[in-house]
């Protein structure tokens, strides 16, 4: 198995690329520990809208809430997801010698924006323009 020459050299701020490497991979390993967490949660747990025969009346407010947390989860769990394949993909590119370089412009990306999100993918410019230009799910009208 050969590794490419660019693996072995150390990013312009000196970080070694194994460190963060391990950084990743620890990231990684507690978001899928997070994953394994609310789906098992999810799994176990009865659908809460059923009516308690046992109680004089089904507690509205209970159930609301009970909903309201579902779809917390649910969010939560999409970030996760989204997050661990964030960072897989982050690996993917450490192997490849691609990683650190702005996907959208080709420029190196920050090294302390990589310190804070080892698994971003883009300059602070284009995430910028990115997160403006989809902000906007269509012109509003009056
Ligand atoms: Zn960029």
């Amino acid at each position: 198995m050969e590794t490419g020459p660019s693996l072995t050299s150390d990013m312009s701020d000196g970080t070694a690329v194994d460190e963060v490497r391990d950084r990743i991979e620890q990231e990684l390993r507690r978001v899928m520990d997070r994953l394994r967490q609310l789906g098992g949660a999810m799994v176990s747990e009865e659908f809460p809208a059923a009516p308690a025969d046992d109680n004089q009346s089904p507690d509205l407010l209970d159930v609301v809430q009970v909903q309201e947390e579902r779809e917390v989860s649910f969010a939560t769990r999409d970030l996760l997801v989204e997050r661990a394949n964030r960072l897989a993909e982050a690996l993917k590119r450490l192997r490849e010698g691609a990683y650190g370089i702005c996907e959208e412009c080709g420029e190196p990306i920050a090294p302390a924006r990589l310190q804070a999100m080892p698994e971003v993918t883009t300059c602070v410019r284009c995430q910028d323009w990115l997160e403006r230009t989809a902000e906007r799910p269509g012109v509003r009208r009056r």
